[in-house]
């Protein structure tokens, strides 16, 4: 599953492709699920991903009013729109294009996301990332960044990566998760600009292209990932990307690059919970609904 390059490094290849599923949640949001659904229904450590993106109001104005979280992270990560969320620990702020919001809902609490608009274009992603038991129970906890907080890396020419968590060259990410040791870069290649980036060898990993198409990996083993299409990379050292010459739009690929420690741990999941044992799921639904969030 990996070609090696010419200095003897294992590069990543794409083990496999895979489309997104219309669906909806909250009070009736539009979203693609690419992460968490029939094809894919999880990458250890990430549970679900999320990519939502409409001009249409009718499709995120309900939004997400009042619901749970116990024993993972969400993720959010806003690229137009504006999105307000209020948690019953007295959290509250307002999410912005380029806005990241690391939210840690450990032991639990019950919070909403609602647009903060009445009309104009909302996008974005929300990935869920597991915490490991010793970290289920942990107090919530929120890591918030505006867009002017996330730094910028430029590694090769006609290649901007916004990183949100990891290192890019001397760029490092504001967002600390030891557990799953998390990369989240939001990449913009332009054609025929190329990207090498160094990934842990064990890690999950995984290439969500959003906008044009960018090649995947090394020589003939390199393959093409058009615009909403996620790859699971496979086993190696490095990831190598180039943006698209034909075949796509023709202009800048954009893609979120993410990749986490594999946890390795029982996943017991229903909805807004996921913990290791069913004894542990029911016990959330207990605590949820006798107000212990
Ligand atoms: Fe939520």
């Amino acid at each position: 599953m990996s070609s090696t390059s010419s200095a003897g490094t294992a590069v990543r290849g794409v083990r496999r492709v895979v489309q997104g599923m219309p669906t909806s949640d909250g009070a009736g949001v539009k979203l693609t699920r690419v992460i968490g659904q029939p094809q894919l229904p999880d990458l250890d450590p990430f549970l679900m991903l999320d990519e939502f993106g409409t001009d249409k109001a009718e499709d995120y104005i309900a939004g997400f009013p009042d619901h749970p979280h116990r024993g993972f992270e969400t993720v959010t990560y806003m690229l137009d729109g504006r999105m307000r969320h209020r948690d019953n620990h007295g959290n509250e702020g307002v999410l912005v294009p380029g806005s990241v919001q690391w939210m840690t809902a450990g032991r639990g609490l019950v919070h909403s996301e609602m647009p903060e608009q009445q009309e104009g274009r909302m996008r974005g992603f929300q990935l869920w990332l597991n915490l490991p038991a010793r970290d289920k129970m942990t107090a919530p906890k929120y890591q918030e960044y505006g867009p002017e907080r996330i730094p910028s890396a430029a590694p090769a020419a006609g290649v901007t990566v916004k990183v949100i968590a990891g290192r890019v060259a001397d760029v490092t990410g504001p967002i600390s998760q030891p557990a799953t040791d998390p990369t989240y870069l939001d990449l913009s290649i332009e054609p025929g600009a190329a990207f090498v980036q160094p990934l842990a060898a064990d890690y999950a990993a995984f290439l969500y292209v959003y906008e044009g198409a960018v090649r995947v990996g090394a020589g003939a083993a390199a393959r093409t990932i058009g615009a909403h299409e996620l790859a699971v990379l496979g086993e190696g050292e490095e990831i190598r990307l180039e943006g698209e010459r034909a075949g796509g739009d023709g202009g800048t690929a954009r893609a979120i690059l993410v990749a986490g420690r594999p946890l390795k741990e029982p996943v017991a999941k229903y909805g807004p919970f996921v913990m290791n044992t069913n004894a542990e799921l029911h016990q959330a639904f207990l605590d949820y609904q006798t107000g212990k969030f």
